[in-house]
């Protein structure tokens, strides 16, 4: 039960067994999860509303890249059985339209409150209970959940001159809420990762004219979107018990698919691009999966790289934009591979321009104009499609303190360091959901929350059935999950690309590779292995 509101300013005002920050899919179903086991619990978001990335993200063309029918919950049968998801891929109102619906479903708003900010959390060595402020007075907690996201804090670059820029400038990740229409306006998208891959199409239907300011180009696959028929709908949902089951057990990356038994060298030329083509023609992040050692192997990697490359040669009529749309500097798949609707054909309309910023960076962002290589690019409104300061940036902006009055900003200051992603040393009863050395970002990230949040539950109960005070990793524990994550990492591919997984968008962040490559079901197994012992270790 919560207790009565105590006291003055400053002072906690009322006390949960749990608070939680943000309410996207982790927040809500972590909710829902500290009901059922009779917890009292606080979550609290900085956002209008429930949905997370859904809630933000709300640029044209916005729409997941993991199928619908998988990109959802699993936790609750009724659910999955009822809800109708439209597309193959579903768009971004609809997403967000699950999200409260799933709010609403399992009676969750009244312990959200929403429109406010989580500043810091401070753990008391003498109560074992954590003061949480936020941006409406404090509260106490005996266990805090960061339901915060890997993607949740928008990054703007520093440009020159942004700030005098007379017209319109908007973030993918801070879209507004009313309509933008781009008709008639000339419009600058700076960026290439998906959230550019994703609106770029969209936008050059309306604007008169897009440029779009590239500077690493990036590997992208047709999505194939196509409405979902009921018959299709039908076929996931008489099959879901197991093909979930395969997702979070059998896959690595928590999307069903053909676990391929080859490398892509073991099959000879004619082979191996029929096969890349089979996958490029049913489309989606499925891609990768041809075959098992392509995140390994650079030879093996150079003939997927080599067969998309192919791709925009053949779409893209102008070579010279061709040329530049070819990523030539890091294996595909080592930063994330997007998934589009029309991307590189949207080079062939006359609106549309490619202007490389890798030879020519930006100089200086002007009232009217984005000004590159001295030649000065005239727009009326600006996209910025840079990105976030992922998987670390939503946790950095909150002030924790642990034993000792040690800050988890200190403790990370070399990179990030967890046990599992879950927890950190010195962190007692302070969880991370989908956290740096987890898979999280590398899966369907559904699949990931819901395995963190049934792991955390199951902890909770646990200590509440024994009257147990604290839980948190050891120092061997985590030294030993770090060092494995990093094992991990550097015998693939993924460390070569200068990406938002490496900390390398964000100037001045270590440079560590932060989600775990080992896969879902391996880590599924190392996590409830590490929990029974756990249990047993607090008893
Ligand atoms: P989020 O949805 O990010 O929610 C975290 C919430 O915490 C946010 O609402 C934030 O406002 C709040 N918060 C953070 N800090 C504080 C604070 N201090 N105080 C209060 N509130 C706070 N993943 C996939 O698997 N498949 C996809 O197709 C896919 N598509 C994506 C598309 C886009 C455009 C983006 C940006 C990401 C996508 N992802 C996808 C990743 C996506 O982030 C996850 O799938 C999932 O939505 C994350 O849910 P979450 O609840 O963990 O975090
Ligand atoms: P991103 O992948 O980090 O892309 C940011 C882009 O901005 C990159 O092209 C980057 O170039 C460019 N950029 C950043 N700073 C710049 C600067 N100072 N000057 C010039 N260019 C700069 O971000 P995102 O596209 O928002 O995607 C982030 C992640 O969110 C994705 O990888 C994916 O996991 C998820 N997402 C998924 C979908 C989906 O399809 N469902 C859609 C959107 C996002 P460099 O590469 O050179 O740094």
């Amino acid at each position: 039960m919560a207790t009565q509101p105590q006291s003055a300013q400053g002072k906690p005002t009322a006390s949960y067994d749990v608070v939680v920050v943000g309410a996207g899919f982790a927040g809500l179903y972590m909710l829902h999860r500290l009901r059922g086991l009779g917890l009292t619990a606080r979550v609290y978001e900085q956002g209008g509303d429930v949905g997370g990335t859904w809630y933000w993200n709300r640029y044209p063309g916005a729409r997941c890249d993991v199928e619908s029918m998988q990109y959802s919950f699993s936790f609750d049968d009724e659910l999955q059985q009822e809800w109708n998801w439209s597309e193959r891929y579903a768009p971004q109102p609809e997403i967000l339209r699950y999200a409260n619906h799933v709010a609403d479903r399992f009676d969750l708003r009244k312990d959200i409150q929403l429109d406010t900010r989580v500043e810091s959390a401070v753990f008391d060595e003498h109560n074992n209970r954590w003061t949480v402020t936020t941006s409406g007075g404090s509260v106490s907690a005996h266990h805090v959940v960061l339901a915060t996201g890997c993607l949740s804090n928008a990054r703007t670059p520093e440009f020159r001159g942004l700030k005098d820029f007379e017209g319109q400038v908007y973030h993918t990740g801070h879209w507004p809420h009313e309509p933008v229409d781009f008709t008639g306006l000339r419009v600058g998208v700076i960026g290439t990762g998906s959230s550019a891959i994703q609106s770029i199409p969209v936008i050059a239907e309306q604007a008169s004219q897009v440029f779009v300011f590239q500077r690493t180009a990036n590997f992208s696959v047709p999505a194939h979107n196509a409405p979902l028929t009921e018959e299709e709908r039908a076929r996931w949902r008489a099959n879901y018990a197991e093909l979930r089951r395969r997702a979070r057990e059998d896959m690595k990356n928590g999307i069903v698919q053909e676990v391929p038994d080859r490398g892509a060298l073991d099959d000879p030329d004619e082979v191996r691009r029929r096969k890349y083509q089979a996958r490029w023609t049913s489309g989606g992040l499925t891609f990768m999966g041809v075959y098992n050692n392509l995140a390994l192997e650079q030879a093996a990697n150079d003939t997927a790289a080599n067969f998309i490359r192919d791709k925009i040669a053949e779409i893209v009529e102008d070579p010279e934009t061709a040329r530049l749309l070819q990523p030539n500097n890091h294996p595909v798949g080592s930063k994330r591979i997007c998934v589009d609707t029309d991307y590189y054909a949207t080079f062939n309309r006359p609106n549309v321009k490619l202007v490389d910023i890798r030879s020519h960076p930006i100089e200086q962002i002007l009232p009217h104009a984005v000004r590159s290589g001295g030649k000065d690019y005239g727009v009326d409104a600006l996209v910025l499609a840079t990105g976030f300061d992922a998987m670390t940036g939503s946790v950095a902006k909150i002030d924790i303190r642990g034993r000792g009055g040690q800050t988890l900003n200190d403790k990370w200051a070399e990179g990030p360091r967890t046990y599992l992603g879950l927890m950190s040393a010195g962190f007692p009863n302070l969880f991370i959901i989908t956290g740096p050395g987890s898979p999280s970002v590398l899966s369907n990230m559904i699949v990931s929350i819901e395995q963190h949040v049934d792991w955390i539950a199951d902890c909770l109960a646990y200590m509440g059935d024994r009257g147990v005070e604290t839980m948190e990793a050891t120092h061997p524990a985590e030294d030993k999950w770090v060092a494995h994550v990093n094992e991990v990492a550097q015998g693939t591919l993924y460390p070569q690309a200068n990406s938002w997984y490496m900390g390398a968008n964000i100037p001045g962040k270590p440079q560590i590779f932060m989600p775990y490559i080992g896969g879902v079901g391996v880590y599924r197994r190392s996590a409830t292995t590490s929990r029974r012992r756990i249990m047993r270790d607090l008893r």
